[in-house]
């Protein structure tokens, strides 16, 4: 539950409608985002064929505190966008929607995901006598897009895709259009829902359901679809393509109400936690919780060893995470200022302690602690996924290989490090059966098995 590692992980969402102002939609579906980035929010406009937006760093209440953002922001077309940046580079200029002209008009653009070959793009375009503002993926997209427009903006598009190496998932807003690209493994998710008279894309399904969207269905790996006055079209990229979508999706980050391509992420981490504790079991009074991110797997933990499923933590609702840096020192702060232990539940107990992943360690390691402290007979740590081991390049921030604490450690020494008295990890078989899919994952957090080649410009993959 500790969420201070994310880095470019981000949500968008972009509505389009006949008649309908949908600045307020916008506004809303950002807030079911929030989880997706909490360090910069923005949302752009389509204002009778002008593009106008505001955007800062902050949460989405912060950055839209004074109505007269939003007020300001009228039109029937508009995209959004949360963004969580590496520390360095949080700037104000970094925000997206990212809005540009060029020969062929004005767009806006907001993107989920992480290029992998971002530098040589870069340097490509930079060497023709580009000009940057920002450092982020977005501007690098929209250059190229300017670039190969010649007659329609599709063709430009699929042209850009086929240059594009890494994980995106992309809402963009012409004069008269808006448009949803999903890369060709469909790494992160994008999906399409109906208002009215009008259609909505959104990172996750919670958005839809947050300003009464209907699901229509979640966007094709290497799928552009363009929304305008005459409904909606899909185009298919012709380069390969195969669903890899992110595993860490379902383990972590999206929301337990957000159903991604067919999986419902609520069931699929239940039955994480019952696979668990077929693989795991362990006699115990009570099972409890890593507040919120072991919720629904703890849930099905406890349904399925019979153990009673007990509030054992209680989470600091208040606390926001873009005030904790991302420094060792501060990341231990974050746990205590973030959980208390419920003494009146785990007193005298043995205790099953259920999170859905162990990245540095240090969370389990305190809560272990503070079980411990707080009279728990035994603490059994169980985790519902595999230990991450591989750095991510497509957008989780799972930390460089020396940080990541389950590297090169057998079973018994990370439960000694943690200071469990047993530790149990899901199985990679079983995590994928929890999803009722046998296969159509990127796993390389877990497996080393990258989606692509990762160039040696985003370093080498045991950095
Ligand atoms: P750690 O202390 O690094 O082992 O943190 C593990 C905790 O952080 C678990 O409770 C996860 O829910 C959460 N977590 C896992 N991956 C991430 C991530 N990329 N960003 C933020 N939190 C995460």
């Amino acid at each position: 539950m500790v969420d201070d590692k994310l880095k470019d992980e981000c949500g968008v969402i972009g509505i389009y409608s006949k008649e309908q102002k949908v600045q307020d939609m916008l506004y809303f579906g950002l807030y079911a985002l929030q989880h997706r980035g909490q360090e910069s929010a923005g949302i752009a406009v389509n204002m009778n064929g002008a593009i106008a937006y505001h955007k800062d760093t902050g949460l989405v209440s912060e950055v839209f505190s004074d109505n007269s953002n939003i007020e300001k922001l009228e039109g029937n077309m508009g995209i959004g966008h949360v963004r969580y940046s590496k520390d360095s580079d949080n700037l104000a200029i970094n925000a997206q929607p990212l809005v540009v002209k060029y020969k062929k008009g004005s767009i806006a653009i907001a993107h989920n995901g992480s290029i992998v070959n971002t530098n040589s793009l870069r340097e490509i375009l930079e060497d023709d006598g580009v000009i940057f503002q920002t450092t982020n993926d977005s501007e690098v997209i929209a250059n190229m897009i300017a670039r190969y427009h010649k007659d329609d903006i599709e063709k430009a598009i699929n042209r850009v895709m086929e240059l594009l190496k890494g994980s995106y998932s992309i809402v963009l807003m012409t004069e008269n259009k808006l448009i949803g690209i999903r890369e060709n493994q469909g790494i992160r998710p994008l999906c399409l829902g109906k208002i009215d008279d009008g259609y909505v894309l959104a990172s996750e399904s919670c958005a839809l359901d947050t300003i009464g969207a209907e699901f229509i269905r979640d966007i094709e790996p290497g799928e552009m679809v363009i929304i305008d006055e005459n409904g909606v079209k899909s185009i298919f990229n012709d380069k390969w393509s195969r669903k890899r979508l992110c595993i860490f999706e379902l383990i972590y980050f999206a929301r337990a109400d957000s159903r991604i391509d067919d999986i419902s992420v609520y069931l699929a981490r239940k039955e994480a936690g019952k696979t668990l504790a077929r693989e795991y079991p362990v006699d115990a009074d009570i099972v409890v919780s890593v507040p919120d991110s072991g919720i629904s797997a703890a849930i099905g933990y406890a349904e399925e060893s019979g153990i009673p499923y007990s509030i054992g933590l209680i989470k600091n609702r208040y606390i926001g995470r873009t005030f904790i840096e991302p420094t060792q020192s501060n990341r231990e702060q974050g746990v205590r200022i973030k959980l208390n232990v419920l003494k009146e539940n785990v007193e005298g107990k043995r205790v099953v302690l259920v999170d859905d992943s162990i990245v540095r360690g240090t969370t389990s390691k305190r809560i272990v602690k503070m079980l411990n402290k707080a009279g728990a007979k035994e603490v059994h740590v169980r985790i519902s996924s595999p230990p991450v081991v591989f750095p991510c390049y497509f957008g989780i921030d799972t930390p460089y290989r020396e940080h990541l604490v389950g590297v090169n450690k057998t079973l018994e020494e990370m439960c000694e490090m943690i200071g469990a008295d047993s530790l149990g990890y899901l199985s990679e078989r079983g995590l994928i059966s929890s999803t009722g899919k046998e296969e159509g994952f990127c796993m390389a957090c877990l497996n080393g098995d990258y989606p692509m080649e990762i160039p040696r410009e985003e370093g080498a993959i045991n950095e």
